[in-house]
């Protein structure tokens, strides 16, 4: 068993990675204080795990709360369900929320545990490589607006988080490869060492070898966890976690979110920063198609998909919340492993970035 430590002072918190997890119940039994449970899960969970999760609470009162599985259904409405659904429980200040599914389950859980009596526990268990490796450690919640995403939300830091890697095993293949993209960013970012041992195992993690990937999750859950130790609410370094953001971002927007996949976008928007950084003379242009060939081993896509236009993802870069006083904020690297946060990029060198479109 891996067993990591998000250091936070007294909302410290465990993360726990092993296989088979999900079938000792006494791990989840031991994290929980009062006598209500609330589990929230999607429909494409539900049916594969959460008689498991609901076997160890036998001895408690358990509601359940399954919704349609997809971005669209972390909204208000949906949060405002979880709340009259708290108040039918009669639930108190010790009742436990538990989120059993992706990132999607994840946030809207969380954000539901920082609002209901202004904040109870809750506990993540992560059924994604993306919730495992990103979404379920560090604290942020929120639901969705028309508007726009994340818009409504709340820092509240789970209490434990539960990574069983068994349940990759009915996850979709691209969206194991997708997660494998946010690993991959740790790797660039902060730790050269780690993005060789990447290298050297990509036709392990993508056959989710059983010691390969929970040594990938782990070694990225260390990663995470040091950066929200160091920054919980993002004053600083924790922005680097945005590494390929503003582009993926805009070519998801651009897209209509019917494209690519979050974690598929991310992988083309750090191929454009790392060409980005070479082009400025940060880094060399070696480190860029190191990357390229990491992430196409990896079945991940690294050019801007065709019929996107550069001059309408800059206009979508423009848009970003990173942004400072009208300035496009990026996260270049200076070599692999070694991210920064590069205000005030020239927008005709980053127009030229996108118009080359990456590898
Ligand atoms: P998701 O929750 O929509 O899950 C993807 C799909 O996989 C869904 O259809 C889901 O039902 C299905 N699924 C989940 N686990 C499965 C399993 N084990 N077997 C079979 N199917 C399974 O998407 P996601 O990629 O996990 O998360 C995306 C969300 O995470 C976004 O809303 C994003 O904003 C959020 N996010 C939050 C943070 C954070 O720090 N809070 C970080 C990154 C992303
Ligand atoms: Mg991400």
């Amino acid at each position: 068993m891996h067993h990591l430590t998000v250091s936070l002072a007294q909302r410290s918190y465990p993360i726990l990675i092993e296989r088979g997890l999900l079938h000792r119940p006494e791990l989840l039994r031991a994290q929980i204080k009062g006598r209500h449970v609330l589990i929230v899960s999607d429909q494409h969970v539900a049916p594969l795990y959460l008689d498991a999760v609901r076997a160890g609470l036998a001895d408690l009162v358990v509601e359940c709360c399954v919704i349609p599985a997809g971005e669209r259904e972390k909204n208000l409405d949906r949060f405002g369900q979880l709340m009259h659904m708290l108040a039918a429980m009669k639930a108190s200040r010790d009742v436990t929320l538990i989120a059993l599914g992706g990132g999607v389950i994840g946030d809207l859980t969380g954000f539901a545990a920082a609002c209901w009596m202004r904040g109870v526990r809750f506990i993540q268990i992560p059924t994604t490589l993306l919730a495992m490796v990103d979404s379920s450690v560090g604290g942020k919640t929120a639901v969705d607006l028309p508007q726009g995403k994340n818009l409504v939300g709340a820092f509240h830091q789970p209490a434990t988080v539960l990574i069983d890697t068994d349940t990759l095993a009915t996850l979709p293949a691209r969206e194991v490869r997708a997660g494998l993209a946010e690993v991959v960013k740790y790797g660039a970012i902060f730790d050269a060492e780690f993005f060789a041992w990447l290298e050297q195992h990509a036709e392990s993690l993508l056959a989710l070898d059983p010691g390969v990937i929970a040594e990938a999750i782990a070694r990225s859950c260390q990663h995470k966890a040091e950066v929200v130790a160091r920054d919980e609410t993002e004053q600083g370094d924790r922005a680097l976690l945005n590494f390929g953001h503003t582009f993926g971002h805009a070519i998801e927007t651009a897209d209509g979110y019917g494209g690519l996949l979050h974690g598929e976008a991310v992988a083309v928007g750090m191929l454009l920063a790392a060409d980005l950084s070479a082009h400025l003379g940060l880094a060399t242009q070696a480190e860029f198609e190191r990357l390229g060939q990491l992430l196409q081993c990896l079945q991940l896509p690294t050019r801007v998909p065709d019929g996107l236009q550069a001059s309408e993802l800059l206009r979508h870069m423009r848009l970003d919340k990173k942004n400072v006083s009208g300035q496009i904020r990026l996260i270049l690297w200076r070599a692999l492993g070694q991210a920064f946060v590069a205000p005030g990029v020239e927008e005709t060198e980053i127009l030229r970035c996108l118009e080359r479109g990456g590898a």
